[in-house]
């Protein structure tokens, strides 16, 4: 089994880690018909045109689910950890994962905004915390 961790960026996710490095939130932009889209992939899902750009956008949204891994993927990291999707407020098609960073359990549609967590030189994380803090 091939681990997820470090991040392997490919030809459509590298400028994701990219721009997660320099604390930037974007998703990508369909040039033809102006679809946003995450993850990042090579051509539109309405369309199927291949050209985008990335366009920045608020790095906010709702948790829509999370579970706590017991599976110790990250090095250096046995206790269990807590993984929230966040439904994006600018793109409510989209999902974004990411390690909870809060002392309290997440709540079911609250706001959250993006933090991003550099955990080692080259790869910065894009965590999860609650909007009111
Ligand atoms: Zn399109």
């Amino acid at each position: 089994m091939t681990l997820a961790y470090p991040p392997q960026p490919d030809r459509d996710s590298a400028p994701w880690w990219a721009r997660a490095g320099r604390r930037e939130f974007a998703v990508q932009e369909c040039d033809s018909c102006g679809t946003l889209r995450f993850p990042p992939r090579a051509f539109c899902a309405a369309c199927r045109r291949e050209a985008w750009h990335w366009r920045r956008i608020a790095p906010e949204g709702t948790v829509e689910s999370w579970i706590v891994n017991h599976q110790p993927f990250v090095p250096g990291r046995r206790d269990p950890y807590l993984v929230v999707m966040a439904r994006l407020t600018a793109v409510p098609g989209c999902l974004v994962h990411g390690n909870w960073r809060a002392a309290r359990p997440p709540k079911h549609l609250e706001p959250v905004v993006a933090v991003f967590t550099e955990v080692e030189a080259e790869v910065t994380l894009v965590d999860w915390t609650p909007a009111d803090v």
